[in-house]
């Protein structure tokens, strides 16, 4: 017998990212609010694009991206040849490891930001830094703080996973503006589209050398199962970007899904309209219930309990009651859970769960 092969310094160190569960056992009624998935599921035109795209499953997919590239160019006014399309935004932040870090080179991100930036950068063997946050809220100081010559990349999640808060343009203006040449800063927009009058940091990356934008179909637009993101940046990091792509990533099914998404706007400002709504119901049940919850700009609430013990029962009623949400302690916050903005339904479900716990 030979040894096995060894991997790369770095990779051994990831923890295996655990998803939202999706499953009850004993149960066919259950609500996954765990993963911020779209309660309304995926525009019907989406639907009816992919359904006519799977004829052309023989076919290789395109390898521009075009039609969909044009769709996003279109209703965000962008420059199409800035953007580029991945499998998942999680692969645009993947990309962007693989591209600017190795061994010895630093990346940046609020310590309770997504559990992907760690994760990608780890694969590319550089390390992790995480930077403090205060109340629950990216602290740009702490950033610039956190940021030295060995940086190569700044990841930020604005809205923040699972924190729900928001920067606002000036503070993140001032954290671009506070990095050294040669350091960039990645604006996690999955959020984006839940939070109102926000472009996500697209306007920031359309003027700035050192900033890009990336952007998910899985949250708001519903495909979370199609695995479809997308970025927006300088040109000479798309450039770099799409060396190392594969260039068949996205099959013809999610390219003709996410631009039919794209392009259904009634859909878009509809869920936001309900998720604002539902948002504030869920945030105002819980606060009554005795619970500690910031305001979201997301679709989704953290929820915080006296102590761990207490969101773990709480945790344990919902199940009963079918209800899936995400104790969130891998994020550094063991005394909470993170619930996703449900329908009415949904959120009633929620509230008369967390009350059976209260009593
Ligand atoms: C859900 C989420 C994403 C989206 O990942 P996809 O690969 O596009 O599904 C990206 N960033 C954050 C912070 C998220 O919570």
């Amino acid at each position: 017998m030979t040894a096995a092969p060894r991997p790369q310094p770095g990779i051994m160190d990831i923890p295996l990212y655990q998803g939202g569960a999706s499953k009850i056992a004993g149960r066919d009624d259950v609500l996954k609010l765990s993963s911020n998935e779209n309660p309304f599921g995926a525009p019907e035109a989406a639907q009816a694009a992919a359904r006519e795209a799977v004829g052309d499953m023989q076919l290789y997919p395109a390898t521009d991206h075009a039609g969909l590239r044009a769709a996003i160019a279109e209703v965000h006014d962008l420059d199409p040849d800035r953007i580029i399309c991945g499998v998942g935004s999680d692969e645009i932040l993947h990309l962007l490891a693989q591209a600017y870090v190795g061994p010895g080179d630093e990346v940046v991100y609020p310590e309770h930001g997504f559990l992907i930036y760690p994760i990608v950068t780890r694969g590319a063997g550089g390390t992790p830094v995480p930077a403090p946050e205060h109340d629950r809220r990216v602290d740009v100081a702490a950033m610039l703080a956190a940021v030295t010559d060995r940086t190569r990349l700044v990841y930020l999640a604005n809205p923040a996973n699972p924190t729900g808060t928001i920067l606002n343009g000036q503070e993140v203006t001032r954290l671009a503006d506070g990095l050294p040449d040669g350091c960039l800063l990645v604006l996690d927009g999955a959020y984006a589209e839940y939070a109102d009058d926000f472009d996500g940091g697209l306007a920031l990356a359309q003027t700035r050398e050192n900033v890009f934008a990336t952007r998910t179909f899985s949250k708001m637009y519903g495909l979370g199962g199609m695995r479809v993101g997308w970025g927006y940046g300088p040109r000479e990091v798309i450039d770099v970007l799409n060396r190392i792509r594969g260039p068949f990533n996205l099959s013809n099914v999610a390219l003709a899904a996410a631009e039919a998404a794209m392009r259904d706007r009634e859909f878009v400002t509809r869920c936001r309209d309900v998720n604002r709504e539902q948002r504030a119901r869920l945030a105002a049940g819980l606060r009554e219930l005795g619970l500690a919850v910031d305001d979201s700009a997301a679709n989704f609430v953290l929820a915080r309990f006296a102590h761990e013990e207490a969101a773990l029962a709480c945790d344990a009623i919902l199940k009963e009651h079918g209800v899936i949400v995400r104790h969130v302690a891998s994020y550094g916050f063991p005394e909470a859970l993170r619930i996703t903005v449900g329908d009415a339904d949904g959120v009633d479900r929620v509230l008369e769960g967390v009350a059976a716990w209260a009593q």
